[in-house]
């Protein structure tokens, strides 16, 4: 299962939507494992495809704790919130896409999700507490959103400027 580099704002694929999964097939389920692999690489607690490069809504997750017996990975195919609750919950969250930097992101406290597991059979979660950020965020990575979105427009242009520099010193130097 082979690590895939990670794309980094401001790459564009980072803001585009994302296109539907028609199938679930073998080269689905080989991105969602490469994709968990890349995830555990750069210890992160979810992945979404643009951010290796894919523009498609394919996701993972691992919000479980190193000594849960009951271990929570997810990898969904089209994830979909149906619901949501009308109570927020705040945290602090962060991206690999956007390594260095994190901020408090307000969100409904638990969502419902649809989508396809691996073998392309129609499910839902339901979700709470870090599951649902976590969940949140990377839907939010389908539809072109980031969580530097929530921030302030002074604290998310700041960001914005700092990558994008960084970027620029990296392919210059
Ligand atoms: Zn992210």
């Amino acid at each position: 299962m082979p690590i895939r580099p990670l794309t980094f704002l401001p790459a564009s694929v980072l803001r585009k939507t994302a296109e539907p999964v028609k199938t679930v097939d073998d080269d689905i389920r080989q991105l969602m494992d490469d994709m968990l692999e890349t995830m555990r690489h750069e210890q992160g607690l979810g992945l979404a495809a643009p951010q290796i490069g894919q523009s498609l809504r394919v996701i993972v997750m691992d919000c479980s704790d190193e000594d849960d017996p009951d271990p929570m990975i997810w990898k969904m195919a089209n994830p979909e919130i149906i619901s949501a609750s009308e109570d927020t919950a705040s945290m602090e969250e962060g991206c690999l896409s956007i390594p260095g930097y994190r901020g408090e992101v307000t969100r409904p406290a638990s969502v419902e999700v649809s989508y396809l597991d691996e073998t392309g059979a129609e499910k839902t979660m339901q979700a709470d507490g870090l599951l649902a950020a976590c969940v949140q965020h990377e839907i939010d990575h389908l539809n072109g959103k980031l969580f530097i979105d929530y921030l302030s427009r002074a604290k998310r242009d700041l960001i914005i400027r700092k990558v994008t520099k960084d970027a620029r010193i990296d392919r210059d130097g």
